[in-house]
């Protein structure tokens, strides 16, 4: 085991991280930006290093800061956490080079999971099923895109291979718009991403977001820790998660979960990631792979009773996974509320001083969150500032958990998502289980305000 790590990270995701490492007796070497100086983890830490000034490209994105900060304290490994610099090859690369050990999968996977494209492609050689589309990326003859769409059929959906965040996507549904939607697509993506490479997909009507979270260490042990469902989303952004999906056969889940364990072990896989996939009319339909740890990762520990970022340590430093599949098992159910400083219905951002923080507890009550009362939520970063987590046996038990604990929860001084968590998990359709991707976009468009 490693004797210290080094977190590039911040927010929720360095706490939980430093969490991991005391559990293990790892020692935990915090970064953190001038904006994060008083950040609970910094405060806690044996150690941190100032990286840099409050703009991301300057201090979480600052590659050089980073190894050198590792090099000055001596740690052994980099976790990168989610976000940032987790998903980027060169990072992971420029890491190990450096004489590290990233914790994460190799440059390589990062590289071809990172591009859409490519990450389909090695999918469909896997066996893993994919959303009908073009076979990769799009030419330039408008005549060749006419006809891939209409073999594909409308309404398909313009992706950006290098996209990611929800954003460099767009949806056409008639010819006419096509080649328009085409051609600005790419140059957001060229813009946003570096890369103008699109591919097309057909736009599936009423899907659910089902994904399925994996590991895997050196000695090719792979196992699936069953699905998440992620459906109750907002312009591509999720916002509630549970596991296990409500209304999906094991059977099902293990099928597809099977899959994703031969994909990995076929593209040598190392580490925490999670395929996602969409899903209709009982068949999944890979989309992309996540090459790290999960913000909704903690609803699969809780029903699982694995811990995935100790989990990512143990195999980074060449541990054997400690379980099998079949020591797997998925008990009850779990909810995750992101907590956002945002405006609950107009989602404009919330930065400021939290002037009151009560957090929820009780059986089944986990909390994920860096705040605490008198935190100064920067405006520099993204707006999630904790995630309420539950546990049940069943999936009605972990909503009366989840209502308790929102009822529970006080944060004044800023605006908070709150508000609309306790309506959603008390709107019927929610509790009846199953609602799509659009169902969340749907139900703001009715409740205005
Ligand atoms: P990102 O990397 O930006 O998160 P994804 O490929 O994972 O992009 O897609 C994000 C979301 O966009 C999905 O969860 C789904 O809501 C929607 N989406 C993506 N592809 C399709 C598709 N082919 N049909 C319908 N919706 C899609």
């Amino acid at each position: 085991m490693f004797k210290k790590i080094l977190v590039a990270n911040r927010g929720e995701i360095a706490l939980r991280i430093q969490r991991a490492c005391r559990e293990l007796g790892v020692k935990a070497v915090m970064v953190y930006s001038e904006a994060d100086r008083d950040a609970k983890y910094v405060r806690l830490a044996e150690e941190a290093v100032c990286i840099g000034p409050a703009a991301s490209n300057l201090s979480y994105l600052n590659m050089p800061a980073i190894i050198s900060a590792a090099e000055v304290t001596d740690a052994e490994a980099i976790h990168p956490g989610y976000g940032f610099l987790s998903e980027n090859a060169d990072f992971a690369e420029r890491v190990e080079k450096s004489g590290f050990q990233f914790i994460g999968p190799t440059p390589e996977s990062i590289r071809i999971m990172g591009d859409k494209v490519s990450a389909k492609q090695a999918m469909i050689r896997a066996g893993v099923p994919c959303v009908p589309g073009s076979e990769g990326e799009l030419p330039d003859d408008p005549a060749h895109i006419r006809r891939i769409a209409k073999s594909v059929g409308y309404p398909v959906i313009i992706k950006a291979a290098g996209g990611g965040g929800g954003r460099g996507m767009r949806v056409v549904h008639t010819e006419a718009a096509l080649i328009n939607a085409v051609a600005m697509t790419k140059a957001e993506a060229g813009a946003a991403f570096g890369n103008p490479a699109v591919y097309m997909e057909k736009f599936l009507q009423n899907p659910r977001h089902i994904e399925i979270q994996i590991l895997a260490d050196k000695h090719k042990n792979a196992v699936y820790l069953g699905e998440r469902d992620c459906s109750m989303q907002r312009r591509h952004q999720k916002i509630l998660e549970e596991a296990p999906a409500p209304g999906i056969s094991r059977k099902l889940i293990d099928r597809i979960g099977e899959r994703c364990v031969a994909a990995c072990k076929k593209i040598n896989y190392r580490g925490a990631g999670t395929f996602e996939f969409l899903y209709e009319d009982g068949e999944f339909y890979f989309i992309e792979m996540n090459t790290r740890v999960q913000v909704e990762h903690p609803i699969t520990e809780m029903v699982t009773g694995i811990d995935i970022v100790k989990t990512q340590i143990m195999v980074a430093a060449g541990e054997k996974l400690p379980f099998t599949q079949r020591q797997i098992t998925v008990n009850g159910h779990a909810m995750e509320c992101r907590i956002n400083a945002e405006d609950p219905y107009k989602f404009t951002p919330s930065p400021g001083r939290v002037t009151t923080w009560h957090a929820p507890g009780g059986p089944g009550v986990r909390v994920d969150s860096h705040i605490y009362t008198n935190y100064f939520v920067p405006p520099n970063y993204d707006s999630m500032i904790g995630k309420i987590i539950v546990h049940g046996d069943t999936r009605e038990q972990a909503m009366a958990r989840m209502r308790t604990a929102l009822l529970e929860t006080a944060v004044e001084g800023i605006h908070t998502n709150i508000p609309l968590h306790r309506e959603l998990m008390v709107d019927a359709k929610f509790m009846a289980g199953g609602t799509n991707i659009h169902y969340l976009e749907h139900w703001l468009e009715h409740h205005k305000r």
